[in-house]
């Protein structure tokens, strides 16, 4: 599995806010939130709510039946010619994969965008067998010369600039020094075209497994995935269990709330559908074809009454284009293969609370990932029921007291009655003159200094409101 590096939260966060290529880029969010709103407009709101709803319910009876439509779409899989394993974690879907590829004597691999395979990491695993796993999405390839994670569900190299892209290829490539887009694209499809007609093994994410079909449905722009689930002679596709849906004809619900959520798009650019390997008469598609359905957590969350509906996920990443969070601490800060809102609570769902503490602290609770979703999942409550887990659930979960949470103990206690809380009132009242200047503290000592690194803190009234209460309005009997 990918490795986690979400108990580092706060310093990578820091390390964004600081750091003004970063802030510049994440400023290009403006345009996926205004595209999303255009498209639902055109789309028309009462429409657009009426096919949330029938997707939320979809969801809910597809996963309250989940093992009736995950078998159905195994059976139809193997009825079409291919090859179903299910993977308890990310060990078991990579050593399948491996198998897969060693059997076929493969020596590339080509890739299409697929964030379950980021989270089984399997780049590495095919790396270190000696096979050459390459990325064929344009901002995947991006990520991958520069060996770093994604940075976005959708735009996965949304923080590089143009200028560095060209460093990157003059580097890794080769290629002369280049400030146009277009020209960079360029030299990318260049490079690729090659590994597409080398490559022995192509794997691709799916967006939907339809049970009814045993068909895997692919939503990109580039047009890689299907070059990748046709050109070689093998194709893997991986899934998360949760992304089955039961008909054919529910790809019509989704379809247009992935699109126009994440871009703005009424439709992608290619919609694939593949059912099994080429079947003779066929002139392309691979000989062999397998699904990879992971588990790896999933089971757990479906379990959990609470947090069962972070499966509705479709992957859209408007969440974290409206998270005013991940608009300024961007997607590395995260850790993880889910960055923004929902990644705040599928990481801590799957790779456990303690190695991931701090992520259900990381939202303002505002709401506005819950208002844009698609689905409608409801994240901040999942991320109060996260935090909840963190501090008083079971001992698993529980991550060791912080000097925040005695102090919130102690304030507890000095809020339960009058006297204590009087004289604390006194104390701070005292305490905060040598440090308030024109009505703000600017600073304060550890373990409370934190508040005030970035902003100044109100400075407590000097005369209560109670005292006020008591000499003016108390008096006037209001
Ligand atoms: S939680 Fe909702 S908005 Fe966020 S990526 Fe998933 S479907 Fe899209």
């Amino acid at each position: 599995m990918t490795d986690v590096l979400s108990e580092h939260f706060k310093e990578q966060a820091a390390e964004a806010l600081g750091n003004a290529t970063i802030q510049e880029s994440l400023d290009r969010l403006v345009n996926f939130r205004q595209g999303r709103v255009d498209a639902i407009a055109e789309y028309g709101q009462e429409r657009w709510d009426a096919l949330s709803q029938s997707a939320r319910e979809i969801k809910r009876e597809t996963l309250e039946h989940l093992d009736y439509y995950l078998d159905e779409l195994s059976r139809n899989v193997e009825r079409a010619g291919g090859h179903v394993f299910f993977a308890r974690d990310a060990a078991e879907a990579n050593e399948y994969v491996a198998k897969v590829a060693a059997d076929n004597g493969v020596k590339t691999v080509i890739k299409s965008k697929s964030m379950v395979s980021e989270e089984m990491g399997i780049a590495d695993v095919l790396e270190a067998m000696g096979i050459e796993p390459v990325e064929t999405d344009l901002g995947e390839y991006i990520i991958q010369l520069a060996r770093e994670a994604p940075y976005h569900i959708i735009a996965p190299a949304l923080h590089k600039s143009k200028e560095e892209v060209s460093e990157l290829f003059e580097r890794i490539l080769g290629t002369p020094a280049e400030s146009d887009i277009t020209a960079l694209a360029g030299v990318a499809r260049k490079v690729l075209r090659e590994k597409f007609l080398e490559a022995d093994m192509g794997m691709t994410g799916a967006n939907f497994g339809v049970a009814e079909t045993g068909t895997i449905v692919m939503v990109t722009n580039e047009g890689n995935g299907r070059m990748c689930s046709s050109l070689p002679r093998v194709h893997v596709a991986t899934m998360g269990m949760e992304r089955v849906i039961p008909r054919l004809r529910d790809v019509a619900t989704y379809l247009p709330l992935l699109t126009r959520s994440a871009t703005g798009q009424r439709i992608s650019s290619y919609v694939s559908f593949v059912t099994g390997p080429r079947r003779s008469g066929e002139e392309d598609g691979p000989q062999e074809f397998h699904l990879v359905i992971l588990d790896n957590g999933r089971s757990r969350m479906l379990a959990d009454p609470e947090l069962r509906e972070a499966l509705y996920c479709i992957r859209c990443g408007a969440c974290l284009n409206a998270c005013p969070v991940y608009g300024k601490v961007g997607g590395h800060a995260y850790g993880w293969v889910y960055p923004g809102p929902i990644g705040a609570v599928v990481t801590p769902s799957l790779v456990g609370v303690p190695k991931a503490k701090d992520l259900p602290f990381a939202s303002t609770l505002c709401g506005a990932c819950r208002d844009v979703c698609p689905l409608k999942i409801d994240i901040p409550r999942m991320l109060l029921k996260l935090r909840s887990d963190a501090v008083e659930g079971p001992p698993e979960t529980r991550v060791p007291r912080s000097v925040e949470s005695l102090m919130m103990r102690a304030w507890r206690k000095t809020v339960a009655g009058p006297r204590l809380f009087t004289l604390a009132g006194k104390v701070t009242s005292a305490a905060q003159w040598p440090l308030s200047r024109q009505g703000v503290l600017r600073w304060l000592p550890p373990p409370l200094s934190g508040w005030t690194r970035t902003r100044d803190f109100p400075r407590a009234a000097m005369r209560p409101f109670r005292a006020r209460w008591r000499k003016d309005g108390g008096s006037r009997g209001g």
